[in-house]
């Protein structure tokens, strides 16, 4: 590859990846794209960016690949499917997976690009949805900063601070720390509130007084007032929530380690999921402690859940007593 970065691909233009790609235009480097959903590349086809039809024809000349999709199983595709990015991309270009995904994956991609001589590391990022906007997320680099360097200008044309990691895989593992550290902040300002709600004190001076304290979070200063108009839309979905609270279970199991705070996200997480508040945006959690009326005028079904086993717990009860 070339010193500089010209071209530049960006598979997946959702939420986060419209934005971030739109700030790479901005920059000056030559843009191609592709979504599954073409239409939600559009705005930046307006403005300049070229369409490719599959990942491997957006990857075939670029210098460096950006991948922000959904789940794991969506990287596997890009990277590894047969119009994947891994095969096409030129030798010595860098494939960068900006998606919340697996530690374990994003150490296999990099392992198999090295022997290709291609450069393969994760990048997941925190800022949320405003971050990826204004161009200040916070880029959590799986590399060191040698290896990244050559990449640096087009990293920096979306980010406001960037955090080395230093091997494959190690920024997905510090990105599942921020989740399961969100993931009690969630469930801490929605305990509040519905505390609050329930007394009768007034909610919004109760989050304005915790905003600046220490009971209080980036997440309640820019997600609970959300909860409180009652706005549900998405900026970050539930089901990536979920999703990332499930990796770090998974995560920590494999490392014997106990996580309560993540284990109590992901349950009820998953159940938000489940009662149809997959594509509703985080501050939905705050629908959990609402009566089924109030959940159901939101979008909830909490019909669509299976019965609850009986606890099996129960029958025993008896025998701990003896
Ligand atoms: P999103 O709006 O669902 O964006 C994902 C995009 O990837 C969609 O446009 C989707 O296409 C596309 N895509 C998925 N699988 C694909 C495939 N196999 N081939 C081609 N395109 C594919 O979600 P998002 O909020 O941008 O999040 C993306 C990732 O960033 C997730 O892993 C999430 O956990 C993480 N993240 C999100 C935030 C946030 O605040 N939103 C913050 C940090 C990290 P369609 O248009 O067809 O659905």
């Amino acid at each position: 590859m070339a010193h500089t970065v010209k071209n530049v691909a960006f598979i997946g233009t959702g939420i986060m990846g419209a934005p971030i790609a739109g700030h790479i235009l901005d920059a000056g480097f030559k843009l191609t794209v592709y979504n599954r959903t073409r239409a939600k590349a559009e705005p930046l086809l307006a403005r300049g960016a070229t369409w490719a039809d599959t990942p491997a024809e957006a990857a075939k000349t670029a210098d460096v690949v950006f991948t922000m999709v959904g789940y794991p199983t969506d990287v596997e595709d890009v990277y590894l499917g047969s119009n994947g990015i891994l095969e096409a991309a030129p030798k010595g270009s860098y494939l960068i997976d900006l998606t919340t995904s697996s530690p374990q994956l994003a150490r296999e991609l990099h392992d198999a690009a090295e022997v290709m001589d291609k450069h393969a590391f994760d990048c997941p990022v925190t800022g949320g949805e405003e971050g990826a906007v204004n161009g200040t997320l916070t880029l959590i680099v799986g590399a060191d900063e040698r290896t990244a360097a050559p990449v640096l200008p087009v990293l920096e044309s979306f980010s406001g601070k960037i955090f080395y990691f230093d091997r494959a895989g190690a920024g997905q593992l510090a990105k599942l720390c921020n989740q399961v550290s969100l993931a009690s902040c969630m469930v801490g300002w929605a305990d509040a509130l519905a505390l609050a709600r329930q007394s009768g004190i007034d909610e919004e001076r109760m989050l304005e007084m915790l905003a600046g304290g220490m009971g209080g979070s980036v997440a309640l200063q820019r997600l609970a007032p959300r909860a409180v108009e009652g706005d549900y839309r998405p900026g970050f979905l539930v089901e990536h929530l979920r999703k990332d609270l499930g990796l770090a279970l998974a995560e920590a199991e494999e490392l014997e380690v106990t996580l309560p705070g993540a284990e109590t996200g992901f349950m009820l997480y998953d159940t938000l999921a489940q009662v149809g508040g997959a594509r509703m945006g985080t501050q939905a959690i705050a629908l959990l402690y609402e009566d089924e009326e109030a959940a159901a005028a939101a979008g909830l079904d909490w019909s669509i859940l299976p019965p609850a086993e009986p606890d099996p717990h129960e029958h025993h009860h008896h025998h701990h007593h003896h």
